[in-house]
């Protein structure tokens, strides 16, 4: 096929076009994994806040850092009718003092910092090794 040619240039718009479908696919592929893995969070803090109560201490000791008020953890899955947003991108929540503990708490562990598109400003250091003490 000549370049320039009308056979030529409808071959090319046939591929940007086919290009743009699989760039949406592959968006809307990211962005259903995205949702499972909060579903799937959410399900995970919500047992172990329940349940494994020790296994909440441990991993909130190896959490440093504070809270920039971005408000991105209280749109995981959906948007939270208490989140307010102000004109200088912070949020406060509507129910500050009587938050659900699973908002208290997040983020828990390293997993749940890819819930939020990398705006939480909370990090986790690994755990201590414990040395053996020689016999
Ligand atoms: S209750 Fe408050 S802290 Fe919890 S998700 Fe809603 S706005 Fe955020
Ligand atoms: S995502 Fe992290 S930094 Fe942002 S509001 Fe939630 S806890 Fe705070």
């Amino acid at each position: 096929m000549r370049p320039g040619t009308a056979a030529s240039r409808a071959a090319l718009r046939r591929r940007s076009f086919e290009e743009r479908l699989a760039a949406r696919r592959n968006q809307a592929v990211e962005d259903a994994k995205f949702r499972a893995r909060q579903a799937h969070g959410k399900l995970r803090r919500f047992v172990r806040i329940r349940f494994k109560k020790e296994e909440v201490v441990e991993a909130l000791s190896l959490r440093r850092g504070d809270c920039n008020r971005c408000g991105e953890c209280c749109e995981i899955l959906f948007k939270c009718p208490f989140l307010k947003k102000h004109g200088d991108g912070t949020t406060t929540c509507g129910i500050y003092e009587d938050r659900p503990t699973q908002c208290r708490l997040f983020p828990l562990d390293r997993r749940d910092l890819n819930e939020v598109r990398g705006t939480c400003s909370f990090y986790f250091i690994e755990k201590p090794i414990k040395l053996e003490r020689a016999s």
